[in-house]
C-alpha cells in the first residue's frame, strides 16, 4: 500500500502508530503533526523520576531524533492542525493543508483548569508537558509552600516529589479521601496515611472558594493565598493544580466525528468515520471484555491502542480487548493496577499483605463484583504482575483471595 498515512498529535500513542505501521512493512508516506516542540515523550517521568532530578531529560523521548529519518517518518513539530476535512481526506494547518488516506487521531488530553486560580495572578501551575514539570522541578526547594489542589495520581505524585525536595506540602481534596473514586475507602486509605506519613499536610472534603494574589515574599516572588470553604486560608509560593484532565476532541467534534468524552470508536479504534481512527487519552472505545465504552488516561494504553490503530488503519481487523493497566511511585511505594470497576461500582474489596508502613505496604487488593474479580492491585511486589492480569477477569472466592497461604501464582491457576 502506497497512500498516505496521516496522525494527528505527536504523543505517546502517535510514535506507538507510527513504529507499528513501519514495522508491519507498510511503506506509504507517514506524516506526524505535533503541536508541542518535542520529539514524542513519555509523560509519567515527568511527575517521577525526571521531576525527582533521578531522569535525564533525554529518558523520556519514545524514540531517539535519528529513528523518524531512519523510518522514514515526517515529523512535522510545532504544527498544530487547525481543522480536518473528512469529505475530501484532507487535514489543514496555519499554513497549509495535507491529504491522508488514513488518519490517525492521537491528540491526547489537556489539564482541567481552575478559573480563580488562573484568574488570581498568583503563582499557579498544571503539570502535563516537559515546560511545567521544568517549572514545578525549580519551584521545589527545600522550604518551599506548595499547595497541591486535587488529591488524584497527578496531584499526589507531585505531593511527594515535593515533599522529597524538602518543600512543605499541603493536599486540599475535595472528597473524604484522596483517589476515593478510582480505589475506593479501603485501599484510598492507604494512600492517604502514605502521605500524612510523610509529612503532607492532607486536607480532605475541602473546597477552594478563592485564591489570591499575596505580596512579594522574601525572594522577590508573588506567593498565594488560598482560601477554603470552612473560612480557613493556606499560603503557598505555588499552586499546583491536579483535578483531572479533558480529552482534545474539539478538531474531531468540529470535522463532524461522533464524540461523547473522547472521539468515539468502535474495538477496531476506528471513529463513525471509516477512515479516520482515534488511540490514547482521547479515545472512548467499546471494549469487548468490558462490555461497555471505556476511556482510559493511561500510558500503557496510549502504546496499546497505538498499535492497534496502526492495524486498523492497515485495514487488518484488531480487536482491542487488552484491561486498563497503570503504575504509581510515591515515595517508597510502587504500584501497578490492573482492570477496571465499572460505574456500578464494586461489591467488595479482599486484601493481603500488610498496608502499614511498618509492614513495608507491601499487599495486594482485588476488587469483586458480581463474584467475578474486576480489578487489583499490588503494592510493592513486583513478581505479582502477571498473576495479578490472569486473575483479573476470573471468579473467586474472596476467602481463598485474602488467604495469603495460597499463592498469587495458585489463585492465577484458578
Ligand atoms: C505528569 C504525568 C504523569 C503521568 N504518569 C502516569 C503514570 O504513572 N502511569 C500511567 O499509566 N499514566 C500516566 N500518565 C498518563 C499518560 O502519560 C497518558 O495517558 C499518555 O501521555 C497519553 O498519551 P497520548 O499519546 O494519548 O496523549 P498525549 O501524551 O497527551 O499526546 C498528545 C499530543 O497531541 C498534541 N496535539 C493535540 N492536539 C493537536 C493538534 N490539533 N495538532 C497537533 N498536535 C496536537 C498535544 O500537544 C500532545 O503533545 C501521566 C500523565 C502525566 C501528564
Amino acid at each position: 500500500m502506497s497512500e498516505t498515512f496521516v496522525v494527528v498529535g505527536a504523543g505517546l500513542a502517535a510514535a506507538k502508530a507510527v513504529e507499528e505501521l513501519r514495522a508491519s512493512g507498510f511503506e506509504g508516506e507517514v506524516v506526524v503533526y505535533g503541536a508541542e516542540h518535542h520529539l514524542p515523550y513519555e509523560r509519567p517521568p515527568l511527575s517521577k523520576g525526571y521531576l525527582l532530578g533521578n531522569d535525564e531529560l533525554e529518558s523520556v523521548f519514545v524514540h531517539d531524533p535519528d529513528w523518524y529519518d531512519e523510518n522514514d517518518v515526517d515529523l512535522r513539530l510545532g504544527q498544530e492542525v487547525t481543522a480536518i476535512d473528512t469529505a475530501a481526506h484532507l487535514v489543514r494547518t496555519r499554513d497549509g493543508q495535507q491529504a491522508y488516506a488514513r488518519l490517525l487521531l492521537a491528540t491526547g488530553s489537556s489539564p482541567r483548569h481552575l478559573p480563580i486560580a488562573d484568574e488570581s495572578g498568583a503563582p499557579v501551575a498544571y503539570l502535563r508537558t516537559i515546560e511545567d514539570s521544568q517549572r514545578l522541578k525549580e519551584a521545589f526547594t527545600d522550604g518551599a509552600r506548595v499547595v497541591v489542589v486535587g488529591g488524584g495520581w497527578i496531584g499526589l505524585e507531585t505531593a511527594a516529589a515535593a515533599r522529597e525536595a524538602g518543600a512543605s506540602v499541603t493536599v486540599l481534596e475535595s472528597l473524604d479521601l484522596p483517589l476515593l473514586r478510582v480505589l475506593g475507602p479501603e485501599v484510598a486509605q492507604v494512600f492517604a496515611d502514605l502521605h500524612t506519613e510523610h509529612g503532607v499536610d492532607l486536607r480532605t472534603g475541602v473546597e477552594v472558594s478563592g485564591v489570591e494574589k499575596s505580596p512579594s515574599t522574601g525572594s522577590g516572588q508573588a506567593a498565594a493565598v488560598v482560601r477554603l470553604g470552612d473560612g480557613s486560608s493556606v499560603e503557598a509560593d505555588l499552586v499546583v493544580v491536579g483535578i483531572g484532565v479533558a480529552p482534545n476532541v474539539e478538531l474531531a467534534e468540529a470535522a463532524g466525528l461522533a464524540t461523547d468524552n473522547g472521539i468515539l470508536v468502535d474495538e477496531r479504534l476506528a471513529s463513525s468515520d471509516p477512515d479516520v481512527f482515534a488511540a490514547g487519552d482521547v479515545a472512548n472505545a467499546q471494549h469487548p471484555v468490558l462490555g461497555r465504552r471505556i476511556r482510559v488516561e493511561h500510558w500503557d494504553t496510549a502504546i496499546e491502542q497505538g498499535k492497534a490503530a496502526a492495524h486498523g488503519m492497515l485495514g487488518h481487523d484488531p480487536s482491542y480487548d487488552r484491561l486498563p493497566y497503570f503504575f504509581t511511585d510515591q515515595y517508597d511505594l510502587g504500584m501497578e493496577y490492573v482492570g477496571s470497576v465499572g460505574p456500578e461500582g464494586y461489591d467488595e474489596v479482599v486484601l493481603r499483605g500488610d498496608t502499614s508502613a511498618a509492614g513495608g505496604r507491601t499487599f495486594t487488593a482485588f476488587w469483586l463484583s458480581g463474584g467475578r474479580v474486576v480489578a487489583a492491585m499490588h503494592a510493592n511486589d513486583w513478581d505479582a504482575t502477571d498473576h495479578l492480569h490472569a486473575i483479573v477477569g476470573t471468579r473467586a472466592d474472596p476467602e481463598r483471595l485474602g488467604d495469603a497461604s495460597t499463592s498469587l501464582e495458585d489463585l492465577a491457576k484458578g
